[in-house]
Protein backbone atom coordinates (compact mmCIF):
# COMPACT_ATOMS: atom_id res chain seq x y z
CA UNK A 1 0.00 0.00 0.00
CA UNK A 2 1.29 3.29 -1.25
CA UNK A 3 2.17 5.02 2.25
CA UNK A 4 -0.77 8.19 3.51
CA UNK A 5 0.23 11.62 3.23
CA UNK A 6 -0.50 13.99 5.99
CA UNK A 7 -4.18 15.46 4.33
CA UNK A 8 -4.89 11.30 3.52
CA UNK A 9 -4.99 10.54 7.58
CA UNK A 10 -6.30 14.55 8.20
CA UNK A 11 -9.45 13.30 5.77
CA UNK A 12 -9.63 9.63 7.12
CA UNK A 13 -9.78 11.89 10.76
CA UNK A 14 -12.59 13.78 9.15
CA UNK A 15 -14.80 10.73 8.59
CA UNK A 16 -13.67 8.38 11.71
CA UNK A 17 -16.92 7.86 13.71
CA UNK A 18 -15.38 6.34 17.26
CA UNK A 19 -17.24 3.77 18.75
CA UNK A 20 -18.74 4.90 21.91
CA UNK A 21 -20.75 1.99 23.32
CA UNK A 22 -19.50 -0.80 25.53
CA UNK A 23 -19.32 -4.19 23.76
CA UNK A 24 -20.93 -6.88 26.42
CA UNK A 25 -21.92 -9.85 25.61
CA UNK A 26 -21.01 -9.90 21.60
CA UNK A 27 -23.61 -7.01 21.30
CA UNK A 28 -22.99 -2.66 21.85
CA UNK A 29 -24.37 -2.08 25.32
CA UNK A 30 -25.28 1.55 24.84
CA UNK A 31 -24.71 1.91 29.21
CA UNK A 32 -26.42 4.23 31.18
CA UNK A 33 -26.37 7.12 29.15
CA UNK A 34 -23.52 8.69 31.40
CA UNK A 35 -20.82 10.02 29.34
CA UNK A 36 -16.96 11.55 29.71
CA UNK A 37 -15.30 13.64 26.80
CA UNK A 38 -12.35 11.85 25.24
CA UNK A 39 -10.07 14.45 24.35
CA UNK A 40 -7.53 14.85 20.88
CA UNK A 41 -4.34 15.65 22.23
CA UNK A 42 -3.23 16.81 18.76
CA UNK A 43 -5.42 20.43 19.50
CA UNK A 44 -7.61 19.70 22.38
CA UNK A 45 -10.76 19.17 20.70
CA UNK A 46 -13.37 16.71 22.08
CA UNK A 47 -13.16 14.00 20.12
CA UNK A 48 -16.08 11.76 20.82
CA UNK A 49 -18.10 11.21 24.34
CA UNK A 50 -17.33 7.94 26.04
CA UNK A 51 -19.97 5.90 27.55
CA UNK A 52 -19.11 6.17 31.30
CA UNK A 53 -19.55 2.42 33.58
CA UNK A 54 -20.54 2.59 36.54
CA UNK A 55 -21.05 -0.30 38.80
CA UNK A 56 -24.67 -1.61 37.11
CA UNK A 57 -22.27 -1.85 33.65
CA UNK A 58 -19.15 -3.27 35.47
CA UNK A 59 -22.16 -6.00 36.68
CA UNK A 60 -23.51 -6.35 33.44
CA UNK A 61 -19.93 -7.47 31.55
CA UNK A 62 -18.89 -9.71 34.87
CA UNK A 63 -22.01 -11.25 34.64
CA UNK A 64 -21.67 -12.22 30.60
CA UNK A 65 -17.70 -13.08 31.44
CA UNK A 66 -18.89 -14.94 34.09
CA UNK A 67 -21.65 -17.24 31.75
CA UNK A 68 -19.70 -17.68 29.31
CA UNK A 69 -17.27 -19.36 31.18
CA UNK A 70 -19.29 -21.28 33.26
CA UNK A 71 -21.58 -22.17 31.03
CA UNK A 72 -20.53 -21.07 27.32
CA UNK A 73 -18.33 -22.48 24.35
CA UNK A 74 -15.34 -20.84 25.07
CA UNK A 75 -13.77 -22.95 27.82
CA UNK A 76 -14.65 -26.26 26.43
CA UNK A 77 -13.48 -25.79 22.85
CA UNK A 78 -10.72 -27.89 21.55
CA UNK A 79 -7.72 -25.71 22.11
CA UNK A 80 -6.90 -25.91 18.66
CA UNK A 81 -10.39 -24.45 17.92
CA UNK A 82 -9.32 -21.30 20.65
CA UNK A 83 -6.41 -20.67 18.30
CA UNK A 84 -7.92 -20.21 15.35
CA UNK A 85 -10.70 -18.40 16.30
CA UNK A 86 -7.75 -15.96 18.00
CA UNK A 87 -5.95 -15.84 14.86
CA UNK A 88 -9.04 -14.80 13.08
CA UNK A 89 -9.17 -11.82 15.69
CA UNK A 90 -5.23 -11.14 14.60
CA UNK A 91 -6.54 -11.28 10.77
CA UNK A 92 -9.28 -8.71 11.54
CA UNK A 93 -7.55 -6.67 13.75
CA UNK A 94 -4.97 -6.29 10.33
CA UNK A 95 -7.87 -5.63 7.97
CA UNK A 96 -8.76 -2.57 10.77
CA UNK A 97 -5.18 -1.97 11.29
CA UNK A 98 -5.83 1.93 8.98
CA UNK A 99 -8.80 2.81 11.17
CA UNK A 100 -7.82 1.25 14.74
CA UNK A 101 -4.07 3.01 14.41
CA UNK A 102 -5.68 6.16 13.09
CA UNK A 103 -8.22 6.09 16.19
CA UNK A 104 -4.93 5.73 18.64
CA UNK A 105 -2.88 9.14 17.42
CA UNK A 106 -6.33 10.92 18.02
CA UNK A 107 -7.02 9.83 21.55
CA UNK A 108 -3.19 9.71 23.03
CA UNK A 109 -1.49 11.87 20.68
CA UNK A 110 1.67 9.31 19.22
CA UNK A 111 3.04 9.43 16.08
CA UNK A 112 0.38 7.68 13.02
CA UNK A 113 3.47 5.92 11.71
CA UNK A 114 4.64 4.64 15.27
CA UNK A 115 0.65 3.30 15.60
CA UNK A 116 0.41 2.11 12.11
CA UNK A 117 4.08 0.45 12.16
CA UNK A 118 4.35 -0.29 15.30
CA UNK A 119 1.74 -0.58 18.04
CA UNK A 120 -0.73 -2.56 15.17
CA UNK A 121 2.14 -4.61 14.12
CA UNK A 122 2.49 -5.99 18.03
CA UNK A 123 -1.13 -6.39 18.64
CA UNK A 124 -1.96 -8.07 15.80
CA UNK A 125 1.19 -10.01 16.39
CA UNK A 126 0.35 -11.00 19.53
CA UNK A 127 -3.29 -12.19 19.10
CA UNK A 128 -1.61 -14.68 16.73
CA UNK A 129 1.14 -15.54 19.09
CA UNK A 130 -1.41 -16.62 21.18
CA UNK A 131 -3.36 -18.29 18.63
CA UNK A 132 -0.41 -20.24 17.30
CA UNK A 133 0.46 -21.78 20.85
CA UNK A 134 -3.34 -22.44 22.04
CA UNK A 135 -2.77 -25.97 21.51
CA UNK A 136 0.66 -26.41 22.23
CA UNK A 137 0.45 -26.52 25.58
CA UNK A 138 1.95 -29.70 27.37
CA UNK A 139 0.62 -31.29 30.86
CA UNK A 140 2.77 -32.89 33.39
CA UNK A 141 2.34 -36.76 34.22
CA UNK A 142 4.90 -36.98 36.92
CA UNK A 143 6.64 -40.57 38.33
CA UNK A 144 4.50 -42.29 41.04
CA UNK A 145 4.12 -45.34 42.62
CA UNK A 146 3.17 -48.79 40.37
CA UNK A 147 -0.05 -48.42 41.58
CA UNK A 148 -1.43 -44.77 41.26
CA UNK A 149 -1.04 -41.99 38.45
CA UNK A 150 -1.36 -38.67 39.01
CA UNK A 151 -1.88 -35.97 36.48
CA UNK A 152 -1.12 -32.18 36.62
CA UNK A 153 -2.89 -30.10 34.22
CA UNK A 154 -3.23 -26.31 33.72
CA UNK A 155 -6.74 -24.69 33.55
CA UNK A 156 -8.46 -21.64 33.15
CA UNK A 157 -8.49 -19.29 36.22
CA UNK A 158 -12.12 -17.98 34.86
CA UNK A 159 -12.92 -14.72 34.88
CA UNK A 160 -9.98 -12.15 34.24
CA UNK A 161 -10.70 -8.41 34.58
CA UNK A 162 -7.66 -6.20 32.41
CA UNK A 163 -7.06 -2.72 33.38
CA UNK A 164 -4.83 -1.00 31.32
CA UNK A 165 -3.25 2.70 30.65
CA UNK A 166 -3.11 5.00 27.62
CA UNK A 167 0.16 4.97 26.37
CA UNK A 168 0.07 2.01 24.43
CA UNK A 169 -3.69 1.14 24.70
CA UNK A 170 -3.46 -1.54 22.63
CA UNK A 171 -0.68 -3.06 23.01
CA UNK A 172 -0.89 -3.06 26.56
CA UNK A 173 -4.75 -4.61 26.38
CA UNK A 174 -3.58 -7.30 24.20
CA UNK A 175 -0.30 -8.49 26.44
CA UNK A 176 -2.82 -9.71 28.80
CA UNK A 177 -6.48 -10.50 26.65
CA UNK A 178 -4.65 -12.62 24.20
CA UNK A 179 -3.17 -15.34 26.61
CA UNK A 180 -5.78 -15.28 28.96
CA UNK A 181 -8.09 -15.52 26.00
CA UNK A 182 -5.47 -18.88 24.71
CA UNK A 183 -6.08 -20.39 28.20
CA UNK A 184 -9.66 -20.59 28.06
CA UNK A 185 -10.35 -17.52 30.31
CA UNK A 186 -13.11 -14.87 29.51
CA UNK A 187 -12.44 -11.16 29.85
CA UNK A 188 -13.73 -7.80 30.88
CA UNK A 189 -11.34 -4.69 29.56
CA UNK A 190 -11.20 -1.48 30.60
CA UNK A 191 -8.73 1.00 28.99
CA UNK A 192 -8.25 4.06 30.35
CA UNK A 193 -10.00 7.12 30.28
CA UNK A 194 -7.95 8.65 28.31
CA UNK A 195 -7.48 6.00 25.32
CA UNK A 196 -11.21 3.93 25.34
CA UNK A 197 -11.66 4.28 21.74
CA UNK A 198 -9.56 1.98 20.26
CA UNK A 199 -10.69 -0.93 22.84
CA UNK A 200 -14.14 0.12 22.62
CA UNK A 201 -13.57 -0.91 18.82
CA UNK A 202 -11.54 -3.92 19.27
CA UNK A 203 -14.54 -5.34 20.93
CA UNK A 204 -16.82 -5.07 18.54
CA UNK A 205 -14.20 -6.49 16.09
CA UNK A 206 -13.32 -9.77 18.15
CA UNK A 207 -17.29 -10.41 17.68
CA UNK A 208 -17.40 -9.62 14.09
CA UNK A 209 -14.02 -12.25 14.22
CA UNK A 210 -16.35 -14.96 15.63
CA UNK A 211 -15.36 -14.83 19.40
CA UNK A 212 -18.48 -16.47 21.26
CA UNK A 213 -20.66 -14.09 22.92
CA UNK A 214 -19.00 -13.22 26.10
CA UNK A 215 -15.57 -13.95 25.70
CA UNK A 216 -14.54 -11.01 25.63
CA UNK A 217 -16.29 -7.66 26.93
CA UNK A 218 -14.86 -4.25 27.16
CA UNK A 219 -16.26 -1.23 29.28
CA UNK A 220 -14.99 2.61 28.83
CA UNK A 221 -15.31 4.42 32.09
CA UNK A 222 -13.51 5.95 34.45
CA UNK A 223 -10.61 4.26 36.67
CA UNK A 224 -12.09 5.48 40.32
CA UNK A 225 -15.62 4.00 39.55
CA UNK A 226 -15.40 1.52 36.71
CA UNK A 227 -11.94 0.15 37.63
CA UNK A 228 -12.32 0.14 41.38
CA UNK A 229 -15.71 -1.91 40.27
CA UNK A 230 -13.74 -4.21 38.43
CA UNK A 231 -11.36 -4.58 40.77
CA UNK A 232 -14.04 -5.24 44.22
CA UNK A 233 -16.29 -7.27 42.04
CA UNK A 234 -16.47 -11.20 43.94
CA UNK A 235 -17.07 -12.69 40.55
CA UNK A 236 -13.78 -11.49 38.54
CA UNK A 237 -11.01 -14.05 39.51
CA UNK A 238 -7.66 -12.43 38.32
CA UNK A 239 -7.02 -8.73 38.33
CA UNK A 240 -4.61 -7.94 35.49
CA UNK A 241 -3.19 -4.51 35.47
CA UNK A 242 -1.21 -2.40 33.76
CA UNK A 243 -0.90 1.45 35.07
CA UNK A 244 0.88 3.47 37.91
CA UNK A 245 2.41 1.87 40.99
CA UNK A 246 0.28 3.99 42.80
CA UNK A 247 -2.97 2.75 41.50
CA UNK A 248 -1.17 -1.07 41.87
CA UNK A 249 -1.28 -0.59 45.56
CA UNK A 250 -5.32 0.63 45.12
CA UNK A 251 -5.82 -2.97 43.65
CA UNK A 252 -4.23 -4.87 45.91
CA UNK A 253 -6.09 -3.47 48.52
CA UNK A 254 -9.75 -4.37 45.98
CA UNK A 255 -8.45 -8.00 46.38
CA UNK A 256 -8.06 -7.92 50.20
CA UNK A 257 -11.40 -6.18 50.78
CA UNK A 258 -13.05 -8.64 48.69
CA UNK A 259 -12.67 -12.27 47.35
CA UNK A 260 -8.85 -12.30 47.22
CA UNK A 261 -8.58 -12.53 43.62
CA UNK A 262 -5.32 -12.92 42.18
CA UNK A 263 -3.79 -9.26 41.27
CA UNK A 264 -0.64 -9.64 38.98
CA UNK A 265 0.93 -5.86 38.45
CA UNK A 266 2.81 -4.34 35.30
CA UNK A 267 3.81 -0.75 36.87
CA UNK A 268 5.84 2.35 36.77
CA UNK A 269 9.74 2.88 36.06
CA UNK A 270 12.64 4.81 35.90
CA UNK A 271 14.89 2.95 33.91
CA UNK A 272 18.76 3.28 34.10
CA UNK A 273 20.64 3.25 30.67
CA UNK A 274 24.50 2.89 31.90
CA UNK A 275 27.21 3.41 29.34
CA UNK A 276 30.50 2.87 30.04
CA UNK A 277 33.57 4.44 28.50
CA UNK A 278 34.57 1.75 26.39
CA UNK A 279 31.35 1.46 24.61
CA UNK A 280 30.37 2.31 21.01
CA UNK A 281 29.11 6.18 21.67
CA UNK A 282 27.49 6.63 19.00
CA UNK A 283 25.06 3.99 19.11
CA UNK A 284 24.98 4.59 22.80
CA UNK A 285 23.51 8.24 22.09
CA UNK A 286 21.05 6.91 19.32
CA UNK A 287 19.83 4.11 21.65
CA UNK A 288 19.44 6.78 24.79
CA UNK A 289 17.64 9.43 22.77
CA UNK A 290 15.06 7.67 21.03
CA UNK A 291 14.34 5.30 24.07
CA UNK A 292 13.70 8.62 26.38
CA UNK A 293 11.68 10.51 23.41
CA UNK A 294 9.86 7.52 21.81
CA UNK A 295 6.29 7.89 22.50
CA UNK A 296 6.80 10.86 23.79
CA UNK A 297 8.64 9.70 26.83
CA UNK A 298 5.25 8.10 27.76
CA UNK A 299 6.94 4.31 28.29
CA UNK A 300 6.87 2.43 31.53
CA UNK A 301 10.46 1.03 29.60
CA UNK A 302 11.88 4.70 29.22
CA UNK A 303 15.40 5.29 30.10
CA UNK A 304 15.09 7.65 31.83
CA UNK A 305 17.99 8.03 33.76
CA UNK A 306 21.09 8.00 31.34
CA UNK A 307 24.38 7.01 33.59
CA UNK A 308 27.82 7.73 32.06
CA UNK A 309 30.77 7.24 33.27
CA UNK A 310 32.82 10.73 33.75
CA UNK A 311 35.37 10.40 31.11
CA UNK A 312 32.63 10.61 28.05
CA UNK A 313 29.92 12.60 29.69
CA UNK A 314 30.31 15.38 27.72
CA UNK A 315 30.69 13.82 24.38
CA UNK A 316 27.92 11.42 24.96
CA UNK A 317 25.76 14.30 26.28
CA UNK A 318 26.31 16.64 23.25
CA UNK A 319 25.19 13.89 21.10
CA UNK A 320 22.02 12.59 22.84
CA UNK A 321 21.47 16.71 22.50
CA UNK A 322 21.84 17.05 19.16
CA UNK A 323 19.41 13.92 18.61
CA UNK A 324 16.65 15.80 21.10
CA UNK A 325 17.09 18.59 18.44
CA UNK A 326 16.49 16.65 15.48
CA UNK A 327 13.26 15.11 16.17
CA UNK A 328 10.34 16.55 14.36
CA UNK A 329 7.78 17.51 17.00
CA UNK A 330 4.35 18.18 15.42
CA UNK A 331 0.55 16.79 14.13
CA UNK A 332 0.46 13.46 14.94
CA UNK A 333 -1.29 12.81 11.76
CA UNK A 334 1.27 13.72 10.00
CA UNK A 335 4.22 10.96 8.76
CA UNK A 336 6.85 12.52 9.16
CA UNK A 337 6.35 13.88 13.04
CA UNK A 338 8.69 11.91 14.94
CA UNK A 339 7.61 13.17 18.13
CA UNK A 340 3.70 13.67 18.76
CA UNK A 341 1.62 14.99 21.34
CA UNK A 342 1.98 14.39 25.26
CA UNK A 343 -1.62 12.64 26.69
CA UNK A 344 -3.30 15.74 28.23
CA UNK A 345 -3.64 19.15 29.57
CA UNK A 346 -2.93 17.50 32.89
CA UNK A 347 -0.38 15.39 32.19
CA UNK A 348 1.35 18.16 30.63
CA UNK A 349 1.01 20.14 33.85
CA UNK A 350 2.88 17.56 35.75
CA UNK A 351 5.43 17.06 33.16
CA UNK A 352 6.45 21.00 33.70
CA UNK A 353 6.34 20.64 37.37
CA UNK A 354 9.03 18.25 37.27
CA UNK A 355 10.98 20.57 34.70
CA UNK A 356 10.28 23.26 37.41
CA UNK A 357 11.53 21.22 40.32
CA UNK A 358 14.70 19.66 38.36
CA UNK A 359 15.62 23.14 37.68
CA UNK A 360 15.27 23.89 41.54
CA UNK A 361 16.93 21.45 42.67
CA UNK A 362 20.03 22.73 40.34
CA UNK A 363 20.41 20.54 37.56
CA UNK A 364 21.25 22.00 34.02
CA UNK A 365 18.99 22.24 31.47
CA UNK A 366 20.90 20.88 28.16
CA UNK A 367 17.64 21.68 25.93
CA UNK A 368 14.19 21.53 25.63
CA UNK A 369 12.03 21.98 28.68
CA UNK A 370 9.27 24.46 27.40
CA UNK A 371 5.74 23.76 25.66
CA UNK A 372 5.21 24.38 22.38
CA UNK A 373 3.29 27.35 21.75
CA UNK A 374 0.34 25.85 19.83
CA UNK A 375 -2.68 24.01 20.92
CA UNK A 376 -2.80 20.39 21.66
CA UNK A 377 0.04 19.09 24.63
CA UNK A 378 3.11 19.17 22.47
CA UNK A 379 6.70 19.63 24.87
CA UNK A 380 10.05 20.15 23.72
CA UNK A 381 12.14 16.51 24.12
CA UNK A 382 14.58 17.73 27.55
CA UNK A 383 17.68 16.78 28.87
CA UNK A 384 18.67 17.85 32.23
CA UNK A 385 22.81 16.99 33.51
CA UNK A 386 24.28 17.29 36.60
CA UNK A 387 21.34 15.54 38.06
CA UNK A 388 22.37 14.03 41.12
CA UNK A 389 21.10 11.09 42.93
CA UNK A 390 18.66 12.86 46.08
CA UNK A 391 17.06 15.09 43.22
CA UNK A 392 13.76 14.21 42.52
CA UNK A 393 14.18 13.94 38.76
CA UNK A 394 16.77 10.86 39.96
CA UNK A 395 13.94 9.04 41.58
CA UNK A 396 10.10 9.82 39.94
CA UNK A 397 8.82 8.97 36.92
CA UNK A 398 8.20 11.35 35.09
CA UNK A 399 6.67 9.54 32.32
CA UNK A 400 7.22 12.38 29.64
CA UNK A 401 10.16 13.17 27.45
CA UNK A 402 12.72 14.14 30.01
CA UNK A 403 16.10 12.98 30.56
CA UNK A 404 18.34 12.96 33.60
CA UNK A 405 22.16 12.74 33.31
CA UNK A 406 23.72 11.41 36.13
CA UNK A 407 27.43 10.72 36.06
CA UNK A 408 29.71 7.89 37.53
CA UNK A 409 33.27 7.02 38.27
CA UNK A 410 33.86 3.09 38.87
CA UNK A 411 31.02 -0.07 37.54
CA UNK A 412 30.28 -0.24 41.60
CA UNK A 413 29.06 2.89 41.63
CA UNK A 414 27.40 2.66 38.40
CA UNK A 415 25.45 -0.24 39.56
CA UNK A 416 24.71 1.32 42.99
CA UNK A 417 23.18 4.48 41.24
CA UNK A 418 21.44 1.75 38.76
CA UNK A 419 19.24 0.23 41.71
CA UNK A 420 18.74 3.56 44.14
CA UNK A 421 15.11 3.41 43.27
CA UNK A 422 11.81 1.90 44.28
CA UNK A 423 11.66 0.50 40.65
CA UNK A 424 12.60 -2.46 38.49
CA UNK A 425 11.42 -2.42 35.24
CA UNK A 426 14.27 -2.40 32.87
CA UNK A 427 17.99 -1.23 32.20
CA UNK A 428 20.42 -1.22 29.38
CA UNK A 429 23.86 -1.60 29.71
CA UNK A 430 26.51 -0.09 26.80
CA UNK A 431 29.71 -1.36 26.94
CA UNK A 432 32.25 -3.92 24.79
CA UNK A 433 33.46 -5.77 27.59
CA UNK A 434 31.77 -8.81 27.96
CA UNK A 435 32.56 -9.72 31.55
CA UNK A 436 31.41 -6.22 32.29
CA UNK A 437 28.56 -6.62 30.94
CA UNK A 438 27.38 -9.75 32.39
CA UNK A 439 28.60 -8.67 35.85
CA UNK A 440 26.40 -5.47 35.98
CA UNK A 441 23.26 -7.20 34.30
CA UNK A 442 23.44 -9.42 37.00
CA UNK A 443 23.83 -6.64 39.79
CA UNK A 444 21.16 -4.32 38.62
CA UNK A 445 17.26 -5.34 40.01
CA UNK A 446 15.24 -5.35 36.91
CA UNK A 447 12.73 -7.55 34.68
CA UNK A 448 14.51 -7.06 31.69
CA UNK A 449 18.43 -5.82 31.07
CA UNK A 450 19.23 -4.77 27.62
CA UNK A 451 22.80 -4.96 26.75
CA UNK A 452 24.11 -2.56 23.39
CA UNK A 453 20.65 -2.21 22.69
CA UNK A 454 17.22 -0.75 24.07
CA UNK A 455 13.28 -2.30 23.47
CA UNK A 456 14.62 -4.79 21.55
CA UNK A 457 13.31 -8.44 22.03
CA UNK A 458 10.22 -10.88 20.49
CA UNK A 459 7.02 -12.11 22.09
CA UNK A 460 9.10 -14.94 23.11
CA UNK A 461 10.43 -13.35 25.85
CA UNK A 462 8.64 -12.62 28.93
CA UNK A 463 7.98 -8.38 30.42
CA UNK A 464 7.64 -7.51 33.73
CA UNK A 465 9.25 -5.80 36.55
CA UNK A 466 10.68 -6.41 40.36
CA UNK A 467 10.53 -4.02 43.26
CA UNK A 468 7.73 -1.77 43.23
CA UNK A 469 7.60 -1.94 39.28
CA UNK A 470 5.45 -5.20 39.66
CA UNK A 471 5.58 -8.89 39.25
CA UNK A 472 4.29 -11.60 37.13
CA UNK A 473 5.18 -11.16 33.20
CA UNK A 474 3.64 -10.49 30.48
CA UNK A 475 4.53 -11.95 26.70
CA UNK A 476 6.41 -15.47 26.00
CA UNK A 477 4.69 -18.71 27.10
CA UNK A 478 5.32 -17.47 30.99
CA UNK A 479 2.38 -14.93 30.54
CA UNK A 480 -0.09 -17.81 30.87
CA UNK A 481 0.86 -18.91 34.82
CA UNK A 482 -1.21 -15.63 35.16
CA UNK A 483 -3.99 -17.29 33.54
CA UNK A 484 -4.15 -20.89 34.59
CA UNK A 485 -4.33 -22.77 37.86
CA UNK A 486 -2.45 -26.08 38.04
CA UNK A 487 -5.13 -28.87 39.42
CA UNK A 488 -3.30 -32.52 40.61
CA UNK A 489 -5.42 -35.50 39.74
CA UNK A 490 -3.78 -38.51 41.73
CA UNK A 491 -5.50 -41.59 40.44
CA UNK A 492 -5.22 -44.78 42.69
CA UNK A 493 -5.15 -48.00 40.14
P1 LIG B 1 -2.90 4.94 35.91
O1 LIG B 1 -2.40 4.02 36.97
O2 LIG B 1 -3.35 6.29 36.29
O3 LIG B 1 -4.15 4.28 35.15
C1 LIG B 1 -4.09 2.98 34.63
C2 LIG B 1 -5.48 2.39 34.63
O4 LIG B 1 -5.96 2.33 35.97
C3 LIG B 1 -6.51 3.19 33.84
O5 LIG B 1 -7.36 2.30 33.16
C4 LIG B 1 -7.26 3.92 34.93
O6 LIG B 1 -8.60 4.22 34.57
C5 LIG B 1 -7.23 2.93 36.07
N1 LIG B 1 -7.36 3.58 37.38
C6 LIG B 1 -6.94 4.81 37.76
N2 LIG B 1 -7.25 5.06 39.05
C7 LIG B 1 -7.91 3.95 39.50
C8 LIG B 1 -8.49 3.59 40.75
N3 LIG B 1 -8.47 4.42 41.80
N4 LIG B 1 -9.05 2.37 40.85
C9 LIG B 1 -9.08 1.53 39.80
N5 LIG B 1 -8.57 1.82 38.59
C10 LIG B 1 -7.98 3.02 38.45
O7 LIG B 1 -1.77 4.97 34.82
P2 LIG B 1 -1.73 5.74 33.43
O8 LIG B 1 -1.55 7.19 33.68
O9 LIG B 1 -2.87 5.30 32.58
O10 LIG B 1 -0.39 5.11 32.80
C11 LIG B 1 0.87 5.53 33.18
C12 LIG B 1 1.50 4.54 34.15
O11 LIG B 1 1.44 3.22 33.63
C13 LIG B 1 2.98 4.84 34.35
O12 LIG B 1 3.29 4.73 35.72
C14 LIG B 1 3.66 3.73 33.55
O13 LIG B 1 4.96 3.41 33.96
C15 LIG B 1 2.71 2.60 33.75
N6 LIG B 1 2.89 1.57 32.71
C16 LIG B 1 3.48 0.39 33.05
C17 LIG B 1 3.70 -0.59 32.08
C18 LIG B 1 4.33 -1.93 32.41
O14 LIG B 1 4.22 -2.84 31.62
N7 LIG B 1 4.99 -2.06 33.55
C19 LIG B 1 3.31 -0.34 30.76
C20 LIG B 1 2.71 0.88 30.44
C21 LIG B 1 2.51 1.83 31.43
Amino acid sequence: MARLTHQDWLERAARLRPVTVHHIDGADHPGSGETFPVIAPRDGTVLAQAPRAGQEEVDVAVAAARRAFDTGPWPRLAPAERGRALLRFADTIEAHREELALTIALEMGKPITEAYDIELRAVAATFRWYGEMADKLIDEVPQTPADALALVTREPVGVVAAVVPWNFPLTMAAWKVAPALAAGCTVVLKPAEQSPLSALRLGRLATEAGLPPGAFNVVAGEGPAAGRALGLHPDVDVLAFTGSTAVGRHFLRYAADSNLKRVWLELGGKSPHIVLPDADLSAAAASAAWGIFFNQGEMCTAPSRLLVHTSIADELVAAVVERARALRIGDPLDPDTTMGALVGAAHLARVEDHIARAHAAGARLRTGGARLDRPGHFLEPTVFDRVTPDMPLAREEVFGPVLAVLTFDTEDEAVQLANATEYGLAAGVWTTDLSAAHRISRAVRAGTVWVNCYEEGGLNVPFGGVKQSGHGRDKSLHALDKYTDLKTTWIRL
